[in-house]
């Protein structure tokens, strides 16, 4: 709390941080994730019906967990932050804040990289 110089600022990070849960993002991503899991299991069973070893599968399984990573989780995460930033702002406009102060408040928190710890 400390690194809020007032009650703008906090309501800004509420609000970001309110906006993942209205616009339900870690559904969208576990959505997205699921999906893909689906549509890679037919490869993983064929391998595993051809080569029935404990350590191919689990190479599999990781090999899924990266490529999940690298085209739905990174890339949805980064989206669902931008989506947060505006939406965000919007509904601590609506709650009668002033939004101008998101502004100083992100940039601070950048110069000092502080931005990674509240995602
Ligand atoms: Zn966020």
């Amino acid at each position: 709390m400390d690194i809020f110089k007032n009650d703008d600022q906090v309501a800004t990070i509420i609000a970001h941080e309110l906006s993942h849960v209205v616009m339900e993002h870690s559904s969208e991503i576990l959505s997205l994730a699921c999906l893909l899991d689906l549509l890679i299991l037919p490869s993983m069973i064929s391998l595993h019906a051809y080569v029935p070893r404990f350590l191919v599968a689990l190479l599999m399984q990781w090999v899924v967990n990266v490529v999940v990573s690298l085209t739905v989780k990174f890339p949805e995460r980064r989206k669902a932050e931008s989506e947060s930033d505006m939406v965000g702002l919007y509904l601590a406009a609506r709650a009668c804040f002033d939004v101008r102060e998101a502004c100083s408040f992100y940039q601070m928190l950048s110069e000092t990289e502080g931005l990674r710890d509240l995602e």
